[in-house]
């Protein structure tokens, strides 16, 4: 076999300690990836393969090879890095020619999708988590790093299911587990459920010897005490094997790391991964977006920092009065004083993103335009915080004072960079005249060197009186004089031949010569000034580190209050009545998202008290598409908005503080993991009987449906009976059901009140009048709903048939129902049905025949409609599938 050239036995070393990172290597202007990283690549990519001789294992074989231009490979690294890939970047470390032999190259950094720290590479509005976990005696140690903020999180759990919670809610794009646990069952879970990158941490590196000592490293204090952390060894050793491989991979000093905090669960709300997605707080269920979940609601932000902060207000409502009322106040203070407001929007409309700013600059990777954007958000500060401190809430005179002065740096900043600085710091043009006096020295020999070449042409053409005399200056040769070949016979002997042309010649002077040089150096010199002194701002701002952090929080909180004062003004939402009794009620309370979706129509306002003692569960009964889902999501989402500190879409509202939310709402759609609906349902349902106390709020929307009708009402009435009478639960309850059974099973018990939806009946078609009253629905006009959704005029007809059938005991009195997908919610119609639904104008008259056995379709036994029904399993249907389903088997039938 033939020997590996020096360069690639460079290569493969390099590339043997990074071994799951594909290899960006330095060759000249190029980044080269060879053998299977440039497969990868060039596939990933869609950049040409090609191949490079006798590079790699010698002989014949080429080895595959591709590449990217060094001044372009941001934009291509960070593809990879999204695609759920690894890249090493390794560089030149070395002059070309320093010394003999092959240049020294290293890696300087490894990207991975949790460390992110380019602009184009991130959301401006979210965070990007790297994650770390440890599991051990069924404890589970967290941690949470977005580097390009420098926030850290820990927290510890004791079950899987809240670690998994804590997961969902931070949705990191990479997740560490100790070295050797990648197959792990908790591992596989993290990685399917969150299809995020899981990584192993370095060997060792979560044990808590070890991983304390890169913790007390890094910070520079000699006792884990200092992080506050006392009994937290799970938590301190999955920050400390996150910070071994932050320190792997970023090869660099990270200060801006601020020290871990600890995720505290008692000054917050519980809200577990199924409510937070039924309630659809950051995301709708339909499409993932934010638009039409109750974030696109509330985000009036005006900062990317407060539309990080607002994200984590919406999924962690607090459960502390006293935190509670301070944001309301200063809701307040920002909805009563219009003036205020419109100028604390102003001034943050000039602030750009600090926190990812200021980490850059201790990352070291900031250019000029970021120490510009800093200085220029720094710079209205001043007026922020004045604005800030002659406010009344003390909360904003608090964050008033948190932030600091920072004149000194803003007018370092102004006096040192250009007014429109380049992206490159390593070529000049970054500092301003007049900042440093040998800089403008340079900048003056060179300018002067440069007009002594402009007069030079003009003379020598004088001089020796050829008219198209020129001259130029290439990389090569430096500054030449050029004369066309017509010429040369004038040309004097003091010119000295450099080069021939087709057309001409091209010569140096001894004057020429001594000016180039000077010129030359003057710039080389000036490009390496600039560049220290760029730097040398550049640690000036970091210094002052750890006070524009302070300062951006300030922001990023006072943001996130101006933004629930601009949403409750434009949605005429009032201050809500925090409690620490068990009360809950709402006067003429609306559904916040559901409420600004409805173009033109109104929302109807429903009314809702809810207690430990004579109302503590509310069923609720109604047909379909009346409302039910809408009400109990509005009461929920009510008493969110108010935990979060914001007003709320109601008339009055007095909300005893909640310290969980519970929902099991309509999971129709989503089959997780290959369970059946029925399943899931039952999951969740578990999951909160388990977990509920007196001080939570439940919502349970329809549990059952998923089975037959006789198990759905068994279960239903159980977990009815449980809620009320459990001593250990006595939760706030609203229950919509579609089984009227259970109003009359239940109406001896003292705590469960019965309400409906309003429904008006005309002729053969209905009206929601979406009102909730006191008292249960007696149908649920299921074949109405029906024809609102479209159902065919024969499918109708025949359904009536055989309700009328059913309902006199005859023929068919078996239970079937379960063979029927429920007419659900379906989504498609929900925006056009309008509150006001005019009946519908076609009238058929309602044919009741006679029960006839041959009409049956069940009968038929042989017919191939009923042999596709049997086949079916109605379990993994959703409702749009049963429709369109409907409708088929109706053409064949
Ligand atoms: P249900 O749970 O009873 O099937 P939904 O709560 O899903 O009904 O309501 C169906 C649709 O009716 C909603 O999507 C919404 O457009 C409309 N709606 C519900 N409640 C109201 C209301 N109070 N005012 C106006 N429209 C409403």
């Amino acid at each position: 076999m033939a020997r590996l050239t020096p360069m690639m036995e460079q290569y493969l070393a390099t590339k043997a300690q990074v071994p799951d990172a594909l290899l960006f290597f330095r060759l000249g202007d190029f980044y080269e990836l060879f053998m299977e990283d440039a497969v990868t690549a060039a596939r990933e990519l869609e950049i040409t393969l090609t191949g490079r001789a006798n590079g790699g294992a010698g002989g014949d074989e080429r080895t595959p090879m591709c590449g990217v231009p060094h001044h372009s490979a941001e934009g291509y690294v960070l593809r990879l890095v999204e695609k759920g890939y690894k890249v090493a970047i390794c560089e030149q470390t070395e002059e070309a020619g320093a010394h003999k032999g092959i240049v020294r190259r290293e890696i300087v950094r490894v990207v991975t999708p949790g460390t992110v720290m380019e602009q184009k590479g991130l959301q401006a509005k979210a965070n990007n988590y790297l994650a770390a976990v440890v599991l051990r005696d069924d404890v589970y140690g967290l941690s949470f790093c977005d580097l390009s903020t420098g926030e850290i999180l820990v927290v510890e759990h004791d079950s899987e299911q809240k670690m998994l919670d804590e997961m969902l809610r931070h949705q990191p794009a990479e997740i560490i587990v100790p070295f050797g646990e990648k197959s792990a069952s908790y591992a596989l879970t993290l990685r399917d459920l969150l299809a995020c990158v899981l990584t192993e941490g370095l060997e060792k590196s979560h044990n808590l010897a070890r991983a304390s000592e890169v913790l007390l490293s890094h910070y520079g204090v000699i006792s884990v005490d200092s992080f506050g952390l006392a009994n937290r060894a799970l938590s301190l050793s999955a920050a400390g094997m996150l910070l071994a491989y932050l320190d792997v991979t970023q090869k660099r000093n990270l200060h801006h790391l601020k020290m871990p905090a600890y995720i505290t669960s008692d000054e917050y709300m519980t809200i577990d991964s199924f409510s937070r997605r039924n309630l659809e707080l950051v995301e709708t269920l339909r499409d993932k977006g934010k638009h039409g979940s109750l974030l696109g609601l509330l985000d009036e932000t005006v900062t990317a920092m407060g539309g990080r902060l607002l994200r984590r207000y919406v999924e962690r409502p607090l459960a502390n009065k006293l935190r509670i009322e301070e944001r309301l106040d200063a809701v307040e203070d920002l909805y009563k004083n219009l003036l205020l407001r419109d100028d604390i929007r102003q001034l943050l409309d000039a602030v750009y993103d600090l926190e990812r700013l200021v980490a850059r600059v201790s990352y070291g990777s900031a250019n000029a335009r970021d120490l510009q954007a800093i200085g220029s958000s720094l710079a209205v500060l001043p007026s922020l915080k004045g604005r800030l401190e002659s406010a009344q809430a003390p909360l904003l005179q608090q964050l008033g004072a948190q932030v600091g002065n920072f004149d000194e740096i803003v007018d370092l900043i102004e006096r040192a960079i250009v007014d429109e600085p380049p992206v490159s710091i390593k070529d000049g043009g970054v500092i301003r005249d007049g900042f440093d006096d040998y800089l403008d020295t340079l900048k003056s020999a060179s300018r002067d060197g440069k007009r002594w070449l402009a007069e030079l042409e003009q003379q020598e053409r004088e001089a020796t009186g050829i008219r198209s005399l020129k001259v130029g200056f290439n990389k090569v040769f430096g500054y030449y004089i050029e004369v066309s070949k017509s010429n040369v016979a004038n040309v004097p002997a003091t010119y000295e031949r450099k080069q021939t042309l087709t057309n001409g010649e091209r010569y140096v002077t001894p004057g020429l010569k001594e000016r180039e040089a000077l010129i030359l150096e003057a710039e080389d010199k000036m490009v390496d000034l600039e560049y220290q002194l760029f730097v040398q701002v550049r640690d000036a701002v970091g210094e002052v580190l750890s006070q524009i952090q302070a300062a951006a929080e300030a922001i990023a909180t006072v943001d996130v209050l101006q933004s629930f004062a601009t949403v409750s003004i434009r949605r005429r939402y009032k201050r809500p009545q925090i409690n620490t009794d068990d009360r809950l009620q709402i006067v003429e309370g609306r559904h916040p998202v559901v409420e600004a979706m409805l173009k033109g129509e109104p929302f109807v306002a429903n009314d809702s008290l809810l207690n430990t003692s004579d109302q503590q569960i509310a069923l609720i009964t109604g047909p379909n598409m009346a409302g039910k889902s809408t009400y109990m999501r509005q009461v929920a989402l009510i008493v969110l908005l108010a935990q979060m500190g914001c007003y709320v879409p109601a008339d009055r509202a007095e909300i005893g503080i909640v310290d969980r939310v519970f929902t099991r709402i309509g999971a129709s759609d989503d089959l997780a993991g290959g369970q059946s609906t029925f399943m899931v349902e039952m999951v969740e349902l578990a999951n909160i009987l388990h977990h509920a106390t007196p001080r939570s709020l439940i919502i349970l929307d329809e549990i059952g449906r998923g089975t037959s009708t006789f198990d759905g009402i068994s279960i239903a009435q159980a977990v009815v009976e449980f809620l009320h009478q459990s001593p250990k639960v006595g939760a706030k309850t609203l229950f919509a059901t579609h089984y009227h059974e259970l109003t009359t099973f239940t109406e001896s018990f003292a705590g469960v009140k019965h309400f409906s939806t309003h429904v008006q009946e005309q002729d053969d078609s209905i009206v929601f009048l979406r009102k909730i009253i006191p008292q249960a629905a007696d149908r649920s006009y299921g074949i109405q709903v029906a024809k609102l959704a479209g159902l065919p005029q024969e499918v109708l007809t025949r359904a009536r048939e055989i309700l009328v059938e059913l309902e006199q005991g005859g023929h068919g009195v078996q239970d079937v129902s379960h063979r029927y997908p429920e007419p659900t919610h379906a989504p498609v119609i929900v925006r056009e049905t309008a509150a006001t639904y005019e009946p519908v104008v076609e009238k058929t008259p309602v044919a009741v025949a006679a029960p006839s056995a041959q009409l049956s379709l069940f009968d038929a036994a042989d017919h191939p409609v009923v042999e596709e029904l049997r086949k079916l399993d109605v379990m993994r249907l959703t409702p749009l599938d049963a429709m369109t389903l409907l409708y088929q088997l109706h053409q064949k039938a």
